[in-house]
This record gives C-alpha cells, sequence and structure tokens, in this order.
C-alpha cells in the first residue's frame, strides 16, 4: 500500500533518516520500533506530508505521493494522529469529533443564505457519526467531557476516534502507549485490532512497549541511524544481532 524508497531526510548536516527503505502492505499493523533518535518520527512526518524529504520516494497504492500536504493526503485516506491541538481542549469530546470533516456545506456564504437545511441535516449526520464512534471506542460516557480533562489513554482514543470520523484507510499512531496507563492501553489496542479487521484500516504504529507490539504487530520493523535494519515478527526481530547491538549501543 505504502512503498519508501531510499528517503533521506537531512537538518542542516544532520542525517536523521538516512536512505530509508521499507513497504506497508495493505490490511497490516506494522510495528516501527528502534532506539531513541533512530528517525521513526521524521520517517512517519515524511510520509505523511508534514515535512518534504530531502530525497527519496513514498508511494501509495501506486501513486506517487512524496512531498505532499497532510490535507491531499487525508482526502486520500491518509492520515498521522496529533495530540488535540490547544484550542480544541475546551470542546467536549463530541464536538472535538465533528469539527474533523472537511468539505461540508456550511463552510460557503451561499450555504449560509440558501442551505439551512442541508446544514441541518449534515449536522445531525454528523452527530449519528460520533455518537456512533464514541460507542465503538467506547468511550460513550466522556461525550460531553472537555478534551482536556481526559487521561492520556483517554486522549488517544479520542484521535483515533478522530480518525473514524472521516474512514482513513491508513493511519499512523506516534507513541500510543506514551504515559497511559495498562487497561487503557489494552482498549486502545482492542479498538485498533477492531478497526483493522472489521473497519480493513491499515496501521503504522510507533510504539516503546514491547508487549503492545507483540500483541498487535506483524510485521514489526527496526531502524537505527536513520535507516531500516530488519523486517519480520517480533521474535525474529529481537532475535536479529544488528537490532540487539542497537538497542545496546543506546
Ligand atoms: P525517533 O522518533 O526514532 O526517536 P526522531 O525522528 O524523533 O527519532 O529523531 C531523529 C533524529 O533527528 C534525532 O537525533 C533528532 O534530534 C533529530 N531531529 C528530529 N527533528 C529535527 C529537527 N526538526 N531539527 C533538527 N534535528 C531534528
Amino acid at each position: 500500500m505504502i512503498v519508501v524508497e531510499d528517503v533521506h531526510k537531512h537538518f542542516g548536516g544532520f542525517h536523521a533518516v538516512d536512505g530509508a527503505s521499507l513497504e506497508i502492505e495493505q490490511g497490516s499493523i506494522t510495528g516501527l520500533i528502534g532506539p531513541n533518535g533512530a528517525g521513526k518520527t521524521t520517517l512517519f512526518n515524511v510520509i505523511a506530508g508534514v515535512l518534504k524529504p530531502t530525497s527519496g520516494r513514498v508511494t501509495m497504492a501506486g501513486q506517487n505521493i512524496t512531498g505532499l500536504p497532510p490535507h491531499e493526503l487525508f482526502h486520500k485516506g491518509l492520515l498521522r494522529t496529533f495530540q488535540i491541538a490547544h484550542e480544541f481542549t475546551s470542546m467536549t469530546v463530541r464536538e472535538n469529533l465533528m469539527m474533523v470533516p472537511g468539505g461540508q456545506s456550511g463552510e460557503t456564504l451561499w450555504n449560509t443564505w440558501f442551505g439551512r437545511k442541508r446544514i441541518a441535516d449534515e449536522e445531525r449526520a454528523l452527530l449519528a457519526k460520533a455518537d456512533e464512534v464514541l460507542e465503538f471506542l467506547t468511550i460513550d460516557h466522556l461525550k460531553d467531557e472537555r478534551a482536556g480533562n481526559l487521561s492520556g489513554g483517554q486522549k488517544k482514543l479520542l484521535e483515533l476516534g478522530r480518525t473514524m470520523m472521516v474512514d482513513a484507510k491508513i493511519v499512523f499512531l506516534d507513541e500510543v502507549g506514551a504515559g497511559v496507563n495498562r487497561t487503557l492501553l489494552n482498549t486502545i489496542g482492542d479498538a485498533i485490532i477492531r478497526l483493522n479487521k472489521e473497519r480493513n484500516y491499515t496501521f503504522v504504529v510507533i510504539e516503546h512497549d514491547m508487549d503492545f507490539i507483540g500483541r498487535l504487530c506483524d510485521p514489526v520493523i527496526c531502524m537505527a541511524e536513520g535507516k531500516v535494519l530488519a523486517q519480520g515478527t517480533l521474535d525474529e526481530i529481537k532475535a536479529n544481532e544488528q537490532v540487539i547491538e542497537a538497542y545496546l549501543g543506546t
């Protein structure tokens, strides 16, 4: 689904991504691991259009998407989750979900004057969709809570929920488990597995928690020093000498 070919991303003289090549298969939950500073987040940002690569190529279903801005990738169903932006923390969970889809009729002046019924219909449909997403993620009891009051794990579920509002095809999740308790991490893991199995989502997940990676991800790709070191099941990766050396070296 996604092919990354010899991608480099330099910051001045520093090669954060240094010739990375990999493939993400449709329908997979691919784990991206590696020591701190390996270039995982930078590569994510290049694929998701947040950063332009210095060189190299990224294709999606055979189409060249190198350097396309995030909103164009969004329309192709490629999303990278971000922490809930500061200005959204005072809105409720449900309002946060309803903010996501673009291109609604309410956005143009013409429609403000002449399309009131259509806007009302769309808003009802959005509301129903938001409630369906909240139920799927088992956080419907939080719908009227301000996003800023959510725990770290609940915020991650909300980030995942935002991708469901637009029916994403491939979602890039960065550090899902950071600061999240075990119970919620399991809930997040369950939601990812269900989205993958029931809704055909492909996931790429950066995560340090190896239990989480082991439960969810096949294959696992290990990066170090801006390059892809190895790919395989978690057990194969753990037994790979180059991988062990990369982790010991940090
Ligand atoms: P990882 O996600 O694997 O921990 P990162 O992609 O965050 O690694 O970072 C890879 C390297 O690139 C790090 O050494 C980091 O300091 C450096 N880096 C990341 N972003 C920038 C930037 N905007 N400017 C300069 N250096 C950066």
